[in-house]
């Protein structure tokens, strides 16, 4: 975290590019309104975006702001001294407390760079009960989230051992200094007026919404290498991305990055074979050459040249696990695609590729589905379950089509971009 006594052009800029970062957190990623709480959680490697953040939180009239900061290296020591039977503990309290302060206006903004392989050595049974045993923990905050009851967002700080996971062969300073640069440069905040920038951005991603909802397709139809799938979408799916304007009123940019346009697709519908085009970084463990069968929504069959035994287990989490909860659209162009690296990060490596995911669906992508009970949400296709795991599907040598109601099939997307009429 040294590189900005390098030099001291190098500082002014890393320094600015934080601050713009911090700016672009408050006033898009969260939209924050005058009078809000703000709940922030943080790495403590992060601690001086954190500040920023607070910085132009507060400048935006926030009226309290509130971090939680985590610790890694106490997270590896349950799991290396926590006793035997206590993996099925979690903070339910907190996430309550969560929970109310949400319900009470605040907006949530979390701060995300964790290490990609913290539990890769630790025993699969302990994490996957203590990650179970959170999932059930955080659903009182996680419902108000995905229902965007209040405005919310993700950003992302180059911490050290997530520097090192993406750029193995530098030494840390250098590892941290060029993960930065790719943040900075996915999040816009590179250019001279980031907000500006978001502004494009947001018009844009939503004109590719207002057609695909005009369309409102029946399934989509991905071909590629070792894929032929048609991913049927909900009954009354609605395509959402850039902003959104959540039931507060606050219109909010939930991931920064994002460049993905995603939709519900329909949980019995899903059929045929798909390859997964990039690595997936799920717990530590790489998962790669995902290569799954779909059978009237379910996976009837799947294998992985890597962490094929942890897949196995991602499928056995709940009946949600094997079905699909989103279907997302990005172009093979996109500005982390076009990085070339991979991040080891969802937030980054979704938004570099068209993906599915697997598990919980997003009730706002549904028509009106922010009012609609469980049993509704499921009446229209929407899938449940206690994990979301995003794999990338798309890539240059990857077809879309829309496929209407009446069964033709329209050109969206041909080697991996959209197609423009
Ligand atoms: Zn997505
Ligand atoms: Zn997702």
């Amino acid at each position: 975290m040294n590189e900005q006594f390098r030099n001291p052009s190098e500082a002014a800029s890393h320094a600015e590019r934080l601050d713009r970062l911090a700016e672009v957190a408050v006033r898009v990623g969260l939209g924050l309104k005058p009078g809000q709480e703000v709940v922030m959680t943080a790495p403590l490697e992060a601690v001086a975006l954190a500040r920023r953040i607070t910085e132009h939180a507060y400048k935006a009239g926030a009226s309290l702001v509130t971090t939680l900061f985590s610790d890694e290296q106490a997270a590896l020591m349950r799991f290396r001294y926590g006793h035997e039977d206590t993996f099925d503990t979690a903070s339910a309290w907190l996430y309550e407390g969560m929970a109310t302060a949400f319900k009470n206006g605040a907006a949530r903004l979390a701060i995300v760079g964790e290490d990609p392989s913290l539990l890769a050595q630790q025993d699969p049974e302990k994490v996957s009960r203590a990650n179970r045993a959170r999932s059930k923990a955080y659903m009182p905050a996680l419902n108000l989230i995905a229902g965007f009851d209040t405005n919310w967002t993700i950003v992302s700080a180059a911490t050290p051992a997530w520097a090192k996971a993406v750029f193995p062969n530098d030494p840390e300073d250098v590892a941290v200094a060029k993960l930065w640069n790719a943040i900075f440069a996915a999040s816009r905040v590179d250019t001279p007026d980031p907000i500006g920038a978001w502004q494009e951005h947001n018009a844009s991603l939503q004109a590719r919404t207002r057609m695909l909802n005009a369309k409102s397709y029946a399934a989509l139809h991905f071909r590629g290498p070792g894929t032929d799938l048609r991913v049927g979408l909900a009954d009354g799916h609605e395509w959402n991305g850039g902003s959104t304007k959540a039931k507060n009123g606050v219109v909010c940019n939930a991931n920064i990055p994002t460049e993905e346009v995603f939709t519900t697709p329909h949980k019995d519908r899903v059929d045929g074979t798909v390859t997964s085009t990039k690595p997936l970084s799920y717990q530590g463990t790489l998962i790669q050459d995902i290569q799954v069968r779909f059978e009237g929504g379910k996976i009837v069959e799947s294998k992985a040249r890597t962490g094929e035994a942890v897949l196995g287990k991602v499928l056995e989490t709940d009946e949600g696990a094997r079905r699909l909860g989103e279907v997302a659209l990005v172009p093979n162009s996109s500005p982390i695609s076009r990085s070339g690296l991979l991040f080891l990060n969802t937030l980054f490596d979704e938004n570099a590729s068209s993906h599915i995911a697997l598990g919980q669906a997003y009730s706002k992508c549904i028509k009106d589905g922010g009012s609609m009970s469980e049993d509704e949400l499921a009446a229209r296709g929407a899938n449940r379950s206690l994990i979301h795991i995003d794999w990338m599907i798309g890539s240059g040598q990857v077809d879309v089509d829309g496929i209407t109601a009446d069964g033709r099939a329209e050109p969206l997307m041909r080697g991996g971009e959209w197609v423009t009429e």
